[in-house]
């Protein structure tokens, strides 16, 4: 029996119900921006693998790299030991990020580095003696399945069945270009009437809210309210950071600091599973007391594994590279001139860009239609040898930096395919 029939009697899949969901599709193989099916087929990864491959499949530096630490320490337990590839990493990481940086903390995902930030944000008050507890973020935001970053995302149907569990968090529309200055009113609004906590925010992208984009310089406003209410500010960089917004971190954008910032994804390149949270020396130094009750009570049995470190050190010589930014600026560049081909087309409703992400919301007015659309939309993509992953009506390409220009025309050829498909 083929891979896609075995999983379909053993695995469950995220987001989808195997009664509802098409078959799998078994891989085999992965090479640069390309993945092999059991059945022969081609698909160009247009999303690097849910934003995570980002120099494509099978990076030989990566692979070298992971196999050598493979043979030297697989694994160590991170308290009270530690290895070269969790300090040369943290010292390289800091070095690249916002001066006030000064701390890497490690988890294993996206969520728990998220909820790991949030606990640091609650804890440095508790610490203190101060009573904060009320958290901000954005409406339609997602940072994660765990209980604490499920609290601050906003997605009524990933946590409707958990939604009295969930602490008490302020949302605050998003900044897009008409509705800037009503948002820095309301927030303006909140912080006068509430003492706040936190903020925790995508900088620049909401990714699973449809890749919603707003300006570097509103937030940069909305940050500096926040500095002068002393609420702690935490930059959720697991989508956007290493290079996806065409900088390589997205508060690179930004003129204010944040106190706390996540990554995930990027960080090694696909390779290993590895989350980071990173701090400033204000936010440590409250952990830091004769009283151990002050510490951070946190961590995970693979926190810092050494492979992971490895590959993420790997993945950091390829955004090192000179090649990478000129990567970067290719496909930015590739992706403004298919934008400025579509503006004013049928079917189009909007077109956002910003760096290596770009997202094509196309316009449907029937609503029994709508429902429909996101898989006719995905397979339509698959039969052309493209692998996207519609929301709704919004189709998003974030592609491996590798990927070519010939392979991202293809991808381009697709998308206009699905615009003639909603426009006829
Ligand atoms: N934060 C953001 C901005 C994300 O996009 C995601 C994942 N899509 C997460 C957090 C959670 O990461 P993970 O899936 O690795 O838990």
């Amino acid at each position: 029996n083929s891979l896609s029939e075995r999983d379909q009697q053993v695995n469950w899949h995220p987001y989808t119900q195997m009664q509802t969901a098409p078959p799998p599709i078994g891989i085999v193989r992965g090479e640069g921006a390309v993945l092999y099916s059991e059945d022969g087929k081609e698909y160009i990864d247009a999303v690097s693998s849910w934003w995570v491959n980002i120099h494509g499949h099978a990076h030989p530096h990566i692979a070298e790299r992971v196999s050598q630490q493979l043979h030297t320490l697989e694994h160590v337990i991170f308290a009270g030991f530690t290895h070269a590839p969790a300090v040369e990493l943290s010292e390289r990481l800091l070095k690249l990020l916002p001066a006030n940086q000064s701390r890497v903390f490690y988890t294993d995902n996206g969520s728990t580095a998220v909820e790991v930030a949030l606990k640091m944000a609650l804890q440095f008050w508790f610490n203190q003696g101060i009573n904060k507890t009320k958290i901000i973020a954005f409406e339609g935001s997602y940072h994660g399945d765990t209980f604490g970053a499920m609290s601050v995302s906003e997605r009524s149907v990933f946590t409707r069945p958990f939604q009295q569990y969930l602490f008490d968090v302020a949302f605050l529309p998003v900044p897009v270009p008409d509705q800037e200055e009503a948002v820095l009113a309301q927030l303006e609004k909140l912080l006068a009437q509430e003492d706040i906590a936190a903020f925790v925010f995508e900088p620049l992208v909401l990714g699973t809210a449809g890749m919603v984009m707003y300006s570097p310089e509103i937030m940069d406003k909305l940050l500096a309210l926040c500095r002068e209410r002393n609420v702690v500010i935490i930059a959720d960089e697991v989508m956007t950071g290493f290079g996806r917004t065409g900088k390589r971190f997205a508060c690179d954008y930004l003129n204010q600091e944040p106190d706390l910032m996540c990554f995930s994804k990027g960080i090694t390149g696909g390779t290993m599973a590895l989350g980071v949270t990173t701090c400033s020396h204000q936010i440590y130094a409250s952990f830091l007391s004769e009283d151990k009750t002050k510490a951070l009570f946190h961590g995970h049995s693979y926190t810092a594994n050494p492979i992971a470190c490895a590959a993420a050190l790997a993945s950091l010589d390829l955004v090192e590279a000179a090649e990478f930014q000129e990567n970067l600026t290719c496909i930015s560049s590739s992706h403004s001139a298919f934008v400025k081909s579509l503006v004013g087309k049928p079917g189009i409703k909007e077109i956002r860009q910003t760096g290596t992400i770009l997202a094509v919301e196309f316009e449907v007015d029937q609503t029994s239609y709508f429902h429909t659309l996101r898989d006719d939309l995905y397979n339509l993509a698959l039969d052309n040898g493209v692998l996207l992953r519609p929301l709704g009506n919004i189709v998003y390409v974030l592609p491996p930096y590798c990927i070519t220009s010939a392979q991202l025309n293809q991808v381009y050829g697709v998308i206009e395919k699905m615009r003639l498909f909603v426009a006829e």
